[in-house]
This record gives structure tokens, C-alpha cells and sequence, in this order.
């Protein structure tokens, strides 16, 4: 073996090929003025490929829209497919900056793995981001919550109907311009806990990030509304009794003694960028983290104890959701002490991680990055 071929593949370059009727000026003004969630999309997308035999290639910035998919793509009939949610942020000097990209760049490599999907280097999945939004820069919105967010994701294109990983693969990045998740200030959320549905087992794929995950969660989201909920808590698949999460959102509790409690990682949820950060800025703020099985049961008894004063959710796109109280078969229980309004430290830990991500707050750990 030569020792070239023991150096690692030079980084991708994402080549610009520009949209050749971008939306004008005043047209993105009007989005960006009520962007919504999810609804709307920038000018471009990041694109590479990857064959079982050539490895990563084809990396371009390129105008954004329908792709060409085989009706036998391996995705569309076993859903081998991973995507990770990112926020850009604009500060008050202009420029663009993203929040811990290293860190979702090992989750998509972890997922892509549990997938069997060829990981995508550290160094290619950031400079995806960077090519992107140098390319949308105009569509970052500015002021308040708002952010750019991006929507890296991954999927099986070869045209196979065999089972097994499939030998091509498309990597993209999507942009969608996002309005304040809370228009006027977090509301508590209540919950729906599933006994019907779960989530994740041990040794399925409740870890990793994949569409798949959201497909079977559909069911019991639905239920939720229909009940009068806004989410879903699942349970562990094998005993019913363990709080695992939402369904896109990790929980914790604050108590009155001051400890910051959250379910620990079992295999069967999904580590959050959210959860590990709020974890390790817990002792600025004077709280102690706790990472362990947390019993829905002992979540109740707490609750009416007085021992468990908060409790909400997080995740990039609400950042920090106060949880006010359950529905559990016909009866809605809370799941806090005050089940109306965000408790005191839920909105301490939402405006210090929003102070480092706007750059209102120094970045003491380095966790932002620059875009533009
Ligand atoms: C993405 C996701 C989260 C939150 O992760 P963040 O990295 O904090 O955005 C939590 N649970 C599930 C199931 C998810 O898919």
C-alpha cells in the first residue's frame, strides 16, 4: 500500500453554480418579513455524491429544486436515510455565525453509521454549511429569534429494490429562512404520554437521526392533537415506565434544591446538541446536571411533593419549551409547579444559551462558528 493512499481524501470544494433568476430583492423581503417554519427556501442547495467506488464527489452549491429521483431509489422503499437540524444566526454586526457544528457533524457521522451510510468527514459538512450560506447570505434573517435553518440530510439514490446498503448516495443541505418559534414568549406545552406507541427500543434506531424515527412518531402525534395535546412523551419500549423524550425534543426537571435532572442516554434517545450544551453551562448557573433514569411515576410524586419545581424541553428549533402538564389516559396531571407560565430557570438557561448563539454573550467554550 502506498502512503498515499493512506492520507485522508482532500476536503470537498462546493463549486457555485448560481441560480440563474435568484428571488428578487423585494419578493425575499416579503418572505423573510413572516418567514413561518419550514415553508420557505433560499435560492441554492449544497449537493454531493457518493459512489461505493469513487467515494465523495460532484459537490456544488447549485440553484435549489426538485430532484431526479429513480422510482426503485433505495430510500423511497427502506427509508435508509439521516438529516440534522442547524440553526444560522445573525448578530448585530452583520455577520452569520452557527452553533456547535462539530458536534452535528459526529451526530450525522454516528447516524450514518447506525444507517449504514457512508459517514461525511467533519471538514466536508462544514464547509457544506459555509458554501450555502455564503450563497443565501441575503436570506438570513435579522432581528428577534429569527434564524436561517439549515437542513443537511442524507439519503440511499441507487436505483435497487435488493436490500442492502445502497453503492449511491446524495448528500444535500437545504436552507428555510425561520421566524420566532414563540411569538410572544414561551407557552407551556402540554403532553400526550403514548401507551400505545413508542418511539425506540435498545438496539433499534432511536440514537440516530433518521426519518424514520419521525415516520413511526406520526401516529401518536396525531393522537396528541386530537387529545388536546401539543406533543407527544414517550416511554421505554420495555417497560413503560422510564421518560425517554418527544419526539424531536429532549426533557429536564429542575428541583428545588437546585439539580438539573434529564433522562440518561440509554441507546434509545436521541443525544440532543441542546442537551449536552444546557448540560455543560449547568453549573454557571449555579445548578447541579444529573443525567438518570427518570420514572414518569416519580416525575408525578415530585411534582406533588414540591421536589420538582420545572420541567421542559429542548431542542434547536424552540430552543427551550416549558412542559406544563400531562394527559395520561383520561386525565391531565402536572407536570410542573406552575403549569401556565415558564418557570424561573427554564427561562434562564433559554436566554443564556440564546445570548451565546446571537452573540450577545461571550462564546467562553468556543462554540460558534462563523459562516459570514
Ligand atoms: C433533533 C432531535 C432532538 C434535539 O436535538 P438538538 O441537537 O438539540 O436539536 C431531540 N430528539 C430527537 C428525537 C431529535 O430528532
Amino acid at each position: 500500500m502506498s502512503a498515499d493512499s493512506l492520507q485522508a481524501p482532500a476536503p470537498l470544494s462546493f463549486e457555485r453554480q448560481p441560480h440563474p433568476a435568484p428571488t428578487s430583492d423585494a419578493d425575499r423581503a416579503a418572505v423573510l418579513a413572516s418567514p413561518g417554519f419550514g415553508k420557505h427556501f433560499t435560492d441554492h442547495m449544497a449537493h454531493a455524491v457518493w459512489t461505493a467506488d469513487g467515494g465523495w464527489g460532484q459537490a456544488r452549491v447549485e440553484p435549489y429544486g426538485p430532484l431526479q429521483l429513480d422510482p426503485s431509489a433505495a430510500v423511497l422503499h427502506y427509508a435508509q436515510e439521516i438529516f440534522e437540524g442547524m440553526k444560522a444566526y445573525r448578530w448585530a454586526d452583520g455577520s452569520v455565525w452557527t452553533f456547535r457544528p462539530q458536534a452535528n457533524a459526529a451526530r450525522f457521522a454516528r447516524s450514518a453509521r447506525r444507517l449504514a451510510l457512508p459517514e461525511l468527514p467533519e471538514a466536508d459538512f462544514i464547509a457544506s454549511l459555509e458554501a450555502l450560506v455564503a450563497a443565501d447570505e441575503a436570506w438570513v434573517p435579522t432581528g428577534g429569534e429569527t434564524s436561517l435553518y439549515l437542513r443537511p440530510f442524507m439519503f440511499a439514490s441507487e436505483a435497487f429494490l435488493g436490500v442492502r446498503p445502497a453503492a449511491k448516495v446524495d448528500y444535500l443541505v437545504i436552507a428555510s429562512p425561520a421566524g420566532a418559534y414563540f411569538t410572544s414568549g414561551p407557552r407551556p406545552v402540554k403532553l400526550l404520554v403514548s401507551r400505545t406507541y413508542t418511539r425506540a427500543a435498545a438496539g433499534g434506531t432511536g440514537a440516530a437521526k433518521c426519518g424514520g424515527n419521525y415516520a413511526a412518531s406520526l401516529l401518536a402525534q396525531q393522537e396528541a392533537y386530537a387529545a388536546g395535546c401539543d406533543q407527544v412523551v414517550f416511554l421505554d419500549a420495555a417497560e413503560q415506565r422510564w421518560v425517554e423524550e418527544l419526539g424531536g425534543m429532549n426533557v429536564f426537571l429542575v428541583t428545588a434544591d437546585g439539580r438539573l435532572l434529564t433522562p440518561e442516554l440509554t441507546g434509545s434517545i436521541l443525544e440532543g446538541v441542546t442537551r449536552d450544551s444546557i448540560l455543560e453551562i449547568a453549573r454557571d448557573m449555579g445548578l447541579e446536571p444529573v443525567e438518570q433514569r427518570i420514572a414518569l411515576d416519580d416525575w408525578l410524586s415530585m411534582v406533588a411533593s414540591g421536589e420538582v419545581t420545572e420541567a421542559f424541553a429542548c431542542g434547536t428549533a424552540a430552543v427551550v419549551t416549558p412542559i406544563g402538564s400531562f394527559v395520561d389516559g383520561g386525565g391531565t396531571k402536572p407536570a410542573a409547579a406552575e403549569t401556565e407560565v415558564a418557570g424561573k430557570v427554564t427561562e434562564a438557561v433559554r436566554a443564556t444559551l440564546l445570548d451565546v448563539q446571537y452573540g450577545r454573550a461571550e462564546d467562553r467554550r468556543g462554540w460558534m462558528h462563523r459562516l459570514v
